[in-house]
């Protein structure tokens, strides 16, 4: 062994160094990072993918909000829920985002909403044809 700060030769057991009066304990962080040359490479990798945009989520997420705001205009809310979606998919894709995954089910929700009043609808106009039939 040899001490962090002057070099030195130092005992396995030793607390203090003798030549520079240096705590040997005080260098195993060192040590340690130097067993594992795997974890500290990963260290420059978290701001990379941190860095990585993920406006598509972003996109997709407000798309899907404006897509349930308008889901009483039935074709407006269809055709911003499917890019909403659509967005959302490719940004989890490329990188796992809690706003696309928002987008994705506020364009699922949309979706599901304009089907039921759509049926709801047509239900209603078959029911009102077979009270009041024409012929
Ligand atoms: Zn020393």
């Amino acid at each position: 062994m040899f001490c962090a700060y002057c070099g030195g030769e130092v005992g396995q057991d030793w607390v203090v160094c003798i030549r520079c009066g240096c705590p040997i304990g005080a260098r195993q962080p060192n040590l340690i990072a130097r067993q594992y040359p795997s974890s500290i490479q990963q260290y420059p990798q978290v701001p990379t993918t941190q860095g990585q945009s993920d406006g598509l989520g972003v996109a997709s997420m407000i798309l899907g909000i404006f897509a349930l705001l308008s889901v009483w205009f039935y074709g407006l809310g269809v055709l911003l829920a499917i890019p909403a979606i659509i967005l959302g998919a490719v940004q989890q894709s490329i990188k796992k985002s809690g706003m696309a995954t928002a987008g994705i089910v506020l364009g699922i929700i949309t979706l599901v909403v304009v089907v039921l009043f759509v049926v709801a609808f047509v239900a209603m106009v078959f029911l009102v044809l077979m009270m009041f039939p024409y012929y």
